[in-house]
Parts: structure tokens; C-alpha cells; sequence
């Protein structure tokens, strides 16, 4: 394995790594053998392996020591994560806080928060997930209704959540509160850090269309908030809610290097090789079909990579960005579309406990929620259009009413 381990405490991360993980570990990943990986895998205690990187700032080692991480400049800190990846180490807390809510705590939070907000984080101790969506505020997220209203040191909050990915399963939220509804829709809002298991928060399942409980509903009653939980300023939730949603977008767009090419943990779909290979013989239409979801893929890894070596330059985050999540949604439908026309009548019927040929059809019905799920495709191209192309925004009536009265449905 040719990682580079030149960085400042590659000794500690080799010494540490030989003591999470067997020596077979090492053998079956050097000769490329994934078979053995993966059975090495389903043996391993992740969340201990994930919470002993994290504790000894592996997880995030570009974050300041104080916070969790080993204080590296970017480029070591990108070496070491490069051996983790290279050694297909699980070092990934589950959940959001990792990708969404560690670098809006980075950016917006006071040193008092990040000390007791990050670490668990990075650890895996504390999951995260995200409030922001409401009933009558989703793609206009900005119109959010919960409140939080301040009681000296605490915030006491009210309303309703709704799409919460991982609610069920999480001790952290990252939860947009309205705390001024005097101002206009964007303004008056705050972001907070939500503890799940404090009293008044309720989570109740929703079981998505391919029989999954992965999402939630959260009510919020009377719930109490320490002001230590605050992420943003007072009434910079918004600005702070661009933070993560930009991270999310990210997230969702398909840009990061992975390195095993099965299933896509976050968006679901199976890979275009496991597409392939059932093709045995292709009818032109079919050979067609598949022709182009590879295009879109090497299009769309092209674009990922011109991403990859714009932000390794160090520019900001150009137009590829913005159209990546749109493509690959789109894209990533599309491939599981061409699945279920190949696979034919074994993609409507199986025998009971068949979970191979299940899978086929779940992760296709995973993929409707990707031109969904952070930020639909059509508020994507609103985005492309007003920021990118520099178009006329959209008109908004309300602009800079109070949002107390902006009428709502
Ligand atoms: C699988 C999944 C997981 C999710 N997880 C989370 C989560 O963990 N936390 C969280 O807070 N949210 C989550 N969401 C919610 C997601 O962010 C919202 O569903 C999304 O922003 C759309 O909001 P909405 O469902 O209210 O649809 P609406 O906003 O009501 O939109 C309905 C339709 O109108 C279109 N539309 C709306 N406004 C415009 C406009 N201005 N221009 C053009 N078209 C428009 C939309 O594109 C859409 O087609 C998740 C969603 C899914 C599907």
C-alpha cells in the first residue's frame, strides 16, 4: 500500500490501526482481495474502531486539538485520511455531524460550544440529525414556524419536524428556530444544537415507500435549549443554515472519492457494474440505455474531479459544485431505471425471503427521494440559474415583510 505517511503522528495512526484491526485486515486489503475485507468488515465493532480514531483526532485531523482533531495543516491532514481510505478503515461517525454539522460548528459557534459540541461528535458518541424542514416549510425553508423563545440561560422551543433522517437513532439535532418573528422571513432565525432525549421531544417514525424506517417526524413541546447549545449568533441561523446545506449539497452530489463501488450508502442505487452484468444479452434498446448511464457517469466523475482539483488549489467551490447534485440525481435514477427495465418481470415479483432480488427494487425506490432530499432538483436549477448564470431571482411579494405577516398555508 503506497499511502503517503509523511505527516506529523503517521506513527501513532500505523500503531493505532494495529491495534483496532487484525493482521488479516492488512494482508486482504494489500492484495485487493474486497471478498475477505468485507467479511473482516461484518466482524469489526465499528463504532468502537470509529470512536478510538476519533477520541485520538483521526476523524477530523485538520480541527484544532481543543476541538477533537490533531491540529494538521490540510495537506497532512488530507494524507491521513488518504491512509484510512487506502486501508478501507472505518473512521465515519453515523449521521450527519460529521459532513453537515462539524463544519457549521466550526465556522459559526463560540469556542465554549465547539468544546462541548465537537468532540462526542467526532467520537461517534453523539449522532447527528437535521430539523429544518417543517410541513409548511421545505423547499421556502425560510418560512420555518418553530419557535424558540429565551428564558435567561435557556431557550424554550415549540413546533414540528418533519422528513428527520436518522431522528430515531440520533442524541444531537441541528434544529432552525424562529426566536424573532417581528423581522423579515430570512432574519429572526436561530440555529440551535437540539438535545434528542431532553424532555418534550418526540419522535415518531415514518416508513418510506420501500418499507424503510429511515425518516421522522419530531415534535417539539415546551423543550428546553441551554444557550451553551447555541450554534449561530443570535438571528444567524440563516446564514448558518447555508453552511450546512452547502455541505450537504456536497455530500449529495456524488464529488467525493470513495473507494469500494457498491451501493451508495447516502443516496441508495446500485452501481452501473452490478447494472451491467445483468445484461446478459442486451437488446439494442437496452445496450443503448446502458451506453448512456455510463456516459452520464463518466461525465459526471469527470466533473467531480475538475471539483476535487479546483478545491485541492485551494479556489472556492466553482459551478460544477452546483450541478453535481442535480446530475447525479438525475443520473443515479436513471441507472436504476435501466435495472428495472433489464431485470423485467424479476423486478415486480421474487420469491418471499429472496432479498437479493428485494434489494434490486428497494434501492430503485431509494432513488426517487434523490432529486428530493436537500433541496429538490427544481430549487437546484433555481440556484444554477440566480447564483451560476446570474439570472433574475425569482420574485418574492413578502420580500422584507416581517414574517409574522406573511401569510402562510
Ligand atoms: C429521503 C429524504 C430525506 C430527508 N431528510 C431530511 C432531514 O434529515 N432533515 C430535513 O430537515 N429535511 C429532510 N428532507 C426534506 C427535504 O429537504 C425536503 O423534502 C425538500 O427540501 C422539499 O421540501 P418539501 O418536501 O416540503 O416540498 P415542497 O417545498 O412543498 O415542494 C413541492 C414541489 O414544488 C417544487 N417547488 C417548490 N418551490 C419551488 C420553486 N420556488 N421553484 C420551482 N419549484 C418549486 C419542488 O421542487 C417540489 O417538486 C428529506 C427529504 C427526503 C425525500
Amino acid at each position: 500500500m503506497a499511502s503517503p505517511q509523511d505527516f506529523p503522528g503517521a506513527d501513532d495512526l500505523l500503531a493505532l490501526l494495529g491495534d483496532l484491526l487484525p493482521d488479516a485486515w492488512f494482508e486482504a486489503v494489500g492484495r485487493g482481495d474486497e471478498g475477505e475485507v468485507l467479511r473482516l468488515r461484518s466482524e469489526l465493532d465499528n463504532p468502537a474502531t470509529v470512536a478510538a480514531l476519533g477520541n485520538a483526532g483521526w476523524v477530523a485531523p485538520h480541527y484544532p486539538v481543543e476541538f477533537g482533531g490533531r491540529g494538521l495543516a490540510a495537506d497532512d491532514a488530507r494524507k491521513a485520511l488518504t491512509l484510512l481510505l487506502d486501508w478501507e478503515v472505518p473512521h465515519v461517525p453515523r449521521g450527519s455531524g460529521l459532513p453537515l454539522a462539524a463544519p457549521t460548528i466550526m465556522q459559526w459557534s463560540s469556542d465554549e460550544t465547539k468544546r462541548r459540541l465537537l468532540r462526542p461528535l467526532l467520537a461517534g458518541e453523539e449522532r447527528w440529525c437535521q430539523l429544518f424542514s417543517e410541513p409548511g416549510a421545505g423547499s421556502d425553508m425560510a418560512s420555518l414556524a418553530t419557535t424558540a423563545v429565551r428564558d435567561g440561560d435557556e431557550w424554550i422551543v415549540d413546533g414540528q419536524k418533519v422528513w428527520t433522517t436518522f431522528g430515531h437513532e440520533s442524541e444531537m439535532a441541528m434544529l432552525l428556530a424562529r426566536t424573532n418573528p417581528d423581522q423579515p422571513k430570512h432574519q429572526g432565525i436561530t440555529y440551535f444544537a437540539l438535545d434528542m432525549r431532553a424532555p418534550g421531544v418526540e419522535v415518531r417514525p415514518l416508513i418510506n415507500m420501500a418499507g424503510q424506517l429511515e425518516f421522522n417526524e419530531v415534535f417539539m413541546s415546551q423543550v428546553r435549549i441551554p444557550d451553551l447549545l447555541r450554534i449561530s449568533p443570535v438571528g444567524d441561523g440563516w446564514g448558518a443554515a447555508m453552511t450546512t446545506l452547502g455541505a450537504e449539497r456536497h455530500a449529495l452530489s456524488g464529488t467525493r472519492k470513495k473507494k469500494r463501488k457498491a451501493s451508495d450508502e447516502i443516496l441508495g442505487g446500485k452501481p452501473y457494474a452490478e447494472v451491467e452484468a445483468v445484461a446478459a444479452a442486451p437488446s439494442p434498446i437496452a445496450r443503448q440505455d446502458l451506453m448512456g448511464d455510463y456516459i452520464a457517469g463518466q461525465v459526471l466523475a469527470m466533473t467531480s474531479q475538475r471539483a476535487r482539483a479546483r478545491a485541492a488549489a485551494g479556489h472556492a467551490p466553482g459551478p460544477e459544485g452546483s450541478i453535481s447534485k442535480i446530475a447525479k440525481a438525475s443520473s443515479n435514477q436513471r441507472l436504476q431505471e435501466t435495472a428495472m427495465g433489464l431485470l423485467g418481470p424479476a423486478a415486480t415479483a421474487w420469491e418471499p425471503g429472496d432479498h437479493e432480488a428485494a434489494e434490486w427494487v428497494e434501492q430503485f425506490l431509494r432513488t426517487r427521494a434523490n432529486s428530493i432530499e436537500g433541496g429538490t432538483s427544481e430549487i437546484q436549477r433555481n440556484i444554477v440559474g440566480e447564483r451560476v448564470l446570474g439570472l433574475p431571482r425569482e420574485p418574492d411579494q413578502c420580500k422584507g415583510a416581517p414574517w409574522r405577516e406573511v401569510p402562510r398555508s
